[in-house]
């Protein structure tokens, strides 16, 4: 299905590794397992699934498209909701993660990107870099558009406290379900594994295959100067991210599926919030992009793409 690349750089060394973060990170994972003792219901999953696709929502249409590459604009209320929920997905904060993100459209998959799979491995590029010593810094420089807002402060500095909350509060419903309702057979320890831990890890995982996947494995239908790709897997379970190669072309767009049968659920409810007045100056590619896809363009006959509508990562900040 997906045509594969080889790399064409030798990888880079592993930088030395931040123990902290790593210590984190194992520590996530492993408190899965105690649902070997808590068991499962419905209800747990049900709850599992939703936080998982409402916090990707907050990645993907908040750290990602509204923070790091201003491709809509909103009011402070639903800034700081997206900044709130995204930070519960336990990825660090909205300006380190903006920050590294500008700096991956800047390097993409040079020696400078740090969680390229060409000049790094697919590991490192997957989780690898977040593990490590070099990339806990925070580029100040990138993100001065973003640092100016006090909450996204905050929560950059104190970013181990929504995922706090959001434990807490698994754990309490569990609880509270138990108690008025034992007939749906949960817990307090049951929800926390499964609506904290498991929706948690399966996020990080998630989110990372934009990085690893999407720079290796599928399609480009745009002449990037990187190795991004377009893959349908990576769209579905990241709700429309895997048009990576369509992103890479054309950053400052909202919408990431270009055309119809680019699955882009983060588009789908941004635009249903537009309708709503909550969010609103939706930025598109530009027509001409669509118009030579009509004329087969796209598909290799006539110009390439590349010289009619000028990539726009030089405008990414
Ligand atoms: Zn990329
Ligand atoms: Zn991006």
């Amino acid at each position: 299905m997906f045509e594969s690349t080889t790399r064409n750089t030798r990888p880079l060394e592993q930088p030395p590794l931040d123990y902290s973060v790593c210590i984190q990170f194992l520590f996530m994972h492993l408190a899965c397992l105690l649902v070997i003792w808590t068991g499962v219901s419905a209800v747990a999953v049900a709850v599992c699934v939703g936080l998982y696709i409402v916090r990707m929502f907050a990645i993907t249409a908040g750290f990602h498209r509204l923070f790091a590459h201003r491709t809509y604009k909103t009011g402070r209320i639903f800034r700081s909701l997206m900044a709130f929920t995204g930070t519960a997905a336990y990825q660090k904060g909205p300006l380190w993660w903006s920050a590294h993100h500008r700096r991956h459209h800047l390097y993409a998959d040079t020696d400078e990107d740090l969680h390229s799979p060409l000049s790094r491995t697919l590991w490192r590029s997957h989780v690898g870099w977040f593990l490590s010593r070099e990339s806990q810094a925070t580029d100040w420089k990138l993100i001065t558009n973003l640092s100016k807002y006090p909450d996204l402060r905050f929560l950059d500095r104190f970013y181990s406290l929504p995922p706090a909350l959001l434990a807490l509060s698994m754990f309490l419903l569990g609880a509270l379900l138990q108690r008025y309702a034992p007939g749906l057979g949960t817990s307090g320890w049951q929800m926390l594994v499964w609506g904290f831990f498991i929706s948690t890890v399966v996020l990080y995982h998630g989110t990372f295959t934009v990085n690893s996947l999407a720079h290796v494995f599928g399609k480009r239908r745009f002449p990037t100067g990187d190795n991004s790709r377009n893959n349908l897997f990576v769209a579905l379970i990241t709700l429309g991210e895997g048009w990576h190669n369509n992103h890479h072309y054309y950053p400052s767009s909202e919408r990431q599926g270009f055309y119809w049968w680019e699955f882009d659920m983060s588009h789908y409810i941004l635009r249903a919030l537009s309708w709503l007045g909550i969010v609103w100056d939706l930025r598109s590619p530009p027509a001409n992009l669509f118009d030579r896809h009509t004329t087969g363009a796209h598909l290799g006959i006539g110009a390439p793409l590349g010289e009619s509508v000028a990539p726009e990562s030089a405008k990414l900040l």
